[in-house]
């Protein structure tokens, strides 16, 4: 049996946060791990701001529906499941994919939450354990599942080499040139020939 685990954000939609800094006019929600590498005061600035701003999850949850997938994410999903198992790895919160999540057919999705009180501002975040898309695919394996994972980015390197196989897609050049043992795809097409590839090398 194979299973799929692919990261959300850079891979199959924008980065919320700062698309979303760039919708709202909000330069200061663009401050990311990079600028802040401390991830709670980072999200609590965050809240803040949004807090502040007076916009509350549905007002969030409006601007992201906005962003929608990127091109030919759906097409893809929906290819890729009808052959595989699919479940979306991500460090985002369910409050802020949701209506992406629709857009792209209700897929299976593992994140984090968020916290809004009665009036929907939100006042904190839940993780839902540290390290999670690389815990998912050990248990993955556990069950005796065949693991292929994509994704981006930094926060998905250990995903990648607990799989069985794993692909970069549109990384930035750093990740690149420090991962070089992961294939690089910069397209669906590719991304999808490269998949098949790895699940055939490990059948
Ligand atoms: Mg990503």
């Amino acid at each position: 049996m194979q299973i799929v685990c692919l990261d959300l954000e850079g891979v199959l939609v924008p980065e919320i946060w700062i698309e979303f800094a760039e919708r709202t006019g909000i330069p200061e929600l663009r401050r990311t791990t990079r600028d802040e590498p401390d991830y709670d005061t980072l999200m609590k600035y965050r809240l803040n701001i949004l807090a502040e701003r007076k916009l509350g999850l549905p007002d969030i949850q409006e601007v992201i529906s906005s962003m929608g997938p990127m091109a030919g994410a759906r097409e893809f999903l929906d290819a890729l499941r009808e052959r595989y198992q699919v479940v979306i790895l991500s460090d985002t919160f369910q409050e802020f994919a949701k209506p992406l999540m629709k857009q792209l057919g209700w897929p299976t999705l593992l994140c984090h939450r968020l916290e809004a009180d009665a009036n929907g501002v939100l006042v904190n975040y839940h993780l839902r354990m540290p390290d999670q898309k690389r815990e998912a695919v050990k248990r993955f394996k556990e069950l005796n599942l065949t693991v292929v994972a994509a994704g981006d980015s930094y926060n998905d390197t250990a995903m990648l080499g607990e799989a069985h196989g794993g692909i970069l897609f549109h990384p930035p050049e750093s990740v690149i040139r420090e991962f070089p043992q992961f294939p690089v795809t910069c397209s669906y097409a590719e991304l999808r020939r490269e998949i098949d590839k790895a699940f055939a090398r490990v059948a």
